[in-house]
């Protein structure tokens, strides 16, 4: 009998010392949970039944989130190859962040005012965070809020102001009605320089890196309110660009939400670009929690290498 309750009194020390290991051990990254996105498309004038499995698959092999996808459809349009889908309007009470592959470029397709308002008042409140890729910064010309969320994006030069940076590395404003408004030239590779690299989402990064071939919007107008710029890109007039350094990464704080933009991507050989793709791990965690886990990997481009994901 004393030695049986012997034998469960070491059993129960054993226990006792495994949880105790089990509490002080710090918390995984892998068992960290997911950070929930959801992902709307459904109306653009780029290919976003392309690139949406792409940004989905992007994000989740990173093993830091889980992706669900909400197509905004009218009569008659094909829904794209993701499964499962959210019916639309999503509920985004179940959503850490929005990441909007969407730009609406038809008639009769913005968003519902209802979702608009839920977008806003959610961010707002810091209780949602907001993710834009591209051609989502054409969207919603004259929805006002939109336009304070995104910082800037494509719109003419009486729209807004526009933010360049000089030869010293310093920002400037320029005032609505002056110089050009949204563009791009052709598409080619282009440098991307870091501007704050103490930011969490840049922090590590190549002072200087080679983005693969893209569409390099410049002139971008908004009001530029709390923008935190961390990367820009030169338009080359041998590119047919403005011959400024453009914004190419940066954070607008809104209400107590945080919104990553990022102007790149325009189609699946733009995004398959390690660079691309870190810097959306990067900026999709930030958005969420404030802060960023996920590393720079090894074949992240160079000054003068680009790094391109082979087409699988
Ligand atoms: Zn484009």
């Amino acid at each position: 009998m004393t030695r049986r309750l012997g034998a469960t009194a070491a059993a129960g020390l054993v226990t006792l010392f495994l949880l105790a290991t089990a509490a002080a051990a710090p918390v995984k990254e892998a068992d960290a949970p997911k950070i929930k996105v959801i992902l709307i498309d459904g109306q653009n004038n780029h290919d976003w039944r392309a690139t949406t499995p792409f940004l989905k698959k992007a994000l989740e092999d990173s093993g830091r989130f889980t992706v669900e996808v909400s197509s905004y459809l009218l009569k008659g349009d094909k829904p794209g190859k993701v499964e499962p889908t959210v019916p639309f309007p999503p509920d985004l009470s179940k959503y850490d962040v929005v990441l909007s592959n969407y730009n609406n470029n038809k008639k009769g397709t913005e968003w519902p005012k209802e979702f608009q308002d839920a977008l806003d008042s959610r961010l707002k409140e810091g209780k949602i965070a907001l993710v834009i890729v591209h051609a989502a910064n054409n969207a919603f010309t004259g929805w006002t809020d939109y336009d304070k969320m995104i910082g800037m994006g494509w719109r003419n030069n009486t729209y807004g102001d526009r933010l360049i940076v000089d030869e010293s590395g310093k920002e400037k404003r320029v005032p609505k009605g002056e110089g050009p408004g949204a563009g791009h030239g052709p598409r080619h590779p282009f440098k991307i320089t870091i501007r704050d690299g103490d930011h969490p989402i840049t922090k590590g990064m190549p002072k200087e890196w080679l983005h693969t071939s893209d569409e390099l919007y410049q002139g971008m107008r908004g009001p530029i309110e709390h923008v935190h710029l961390l990367a820009t890109a030169f338009a080359d007039k041998a590119q047919k660009g403005s011959g400024e350094h453009e914004p190419m990464i940066w954070t607008v704080t809104y209400g107590k939400g945080r919104v990553f933009h990022t102007p790149m991507g325009h189609d699946l050989t733009a995004m398959r670009d390690v660079g691309f793709v870190t810097t959306l791990r990067r900026g999709t965690e930030w958005a969420a929690t404030g802060k960023v886990t996920i590393p720079i990997p090894d074949n992240f481009p160079t000054a003068d290498k680009t790094s391109p994901i082979a087409d699988k």
